[in-house]
């Protein structure tokens, strides 16, 4: 297995050279876009590791999979699907154009700017709590005390953070978000700045995949219909204005985010998690792409 990862890995380094580091957040600049990574752990245990692995990046948009997890903990589907909704969209990640529309409309999904905002202001606690509380379910889901967030990168998307800070007012605006704006966004950023390696990202897919359980734990530490949720959203949402032919070619349910990581989830089967920093025009691992493409060929793994 190990000889196949690696050589996928060699089959995709081609890509890294039409792909481009994000900069719209300056300190992801610092990142080596020759780093290639892969994770993958299945229901029986074995792990299988290859490249740079356990090179640290920052979880960014990955993370709105776990703010949607606690919001839907803390509050129930019913009330956080008042506040957004479950569709795909066109739209870049980061856009506000339609939450000024006339008509108020939601924010489309959870695993776009917008919507991801207000799953953060939906997790319960005031300040540094609702970050903190995050923060831990991200350490147990990834069986890792030790991850935190990289604080450069959290100054960095504070600073030039302008766009969220906009469409956060606006949501405040129309009732989407309750509370201390500048409180949720100072989450939000902090949220998106998580070190994580290719090994959280492979056990928070795995756990997902589990339905809820840790492999330490036989109890799920939610219920079911969440994890059936998360699934579903990251198939139709879970790679930006990508998300259709990314499930058309790939068949993973995945999200990915501008640090470079892709985390993927196959029910009952495996948890995968992907590294390589630079992105193509949608926000996407440029070569991650290309690796997830190969190792669902490869190893049979399209869900549809
Ligand atoms: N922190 C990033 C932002 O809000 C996350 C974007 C992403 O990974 O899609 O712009």
């Amino acid at each position: 297995m190990e000889n196949l990862l690696n050589k996928i890995i060699d089959n995709n380094r081609h890509l890294i050279k039409n792909g481009a580091l994000a900069d719209y957040i300056p300190a992801l600049l610092q990142a080596n876009p020759n780093h290639m990574g892969i994770c993958i752990m299945d229901i029986d245990g074995n792990v299988y590791k290859a490249g740079d692995y356990s090179e640290k990046f920052t979880i960014q948009s990955i993370s709105k999979v776990m703010s949607l997890m606690q919001a839907l903990i803390d509050n129930g589907e019913d009330y956080v699907f008042k506040k957004i909704d479950y569709e795909p969209t066109e739209e870049p990640f980061n856009t506000l154009f339609k939450l000024d529309f006339p008509h108020t409309i939601k924010p489309s999904n959870p695993m776009i700017n917008s919507g991801a905002i207000v799953t953060t202001s939906l997790i319960k606690g005031e300040g540094e709590e609702r970050f903190n509380r995050l923060l831990e379910l991200i350490r147990r889901v990834a069986e890792n005390p030790n991850i935190s967030y990289n604080e450069e990168v959290y100054l960095s998307e504070k600073e030039t953070g302008d766009k969220n800070r906009a469409m956060a007012y606006l949501m405040k605006s129309r009732g989407f978000i309750e509370g201390d704006v500048e409180d949720i966004l100072d989450t939000y950023f902090k949220q998106c700045s998580i070190e994580v390696t290719t090994v959280d990202m492979a056990k928070i897919g795995l756990f997902i995949a589990n339905r809820y359980r840790l492999s330490k734990e036989d109890k799920p530490i939610c219920n079911a219909k969440i994890a059936s949720i998360l699934t579903a959203i990251m198939a139709t949402c879970g790679m930006y204005n990508f998300s259709g032919e990314y499930a058309a070619t790939v068949g993973i349910p995945s999200k990915s985010g501008v640090g470079g990581g892709i985390l993927g989830t196959i029910p009952y089967k495996m948890g995968i998690g992907i590294f390589s920093p630079a992105l193509d025009q949608y926000g996407n691992s440029i070569a991650g792409y290309g690796i997830m493409k190969d190792l669902s060929k490869e190893l049979n793994l399209n869900i549809f």
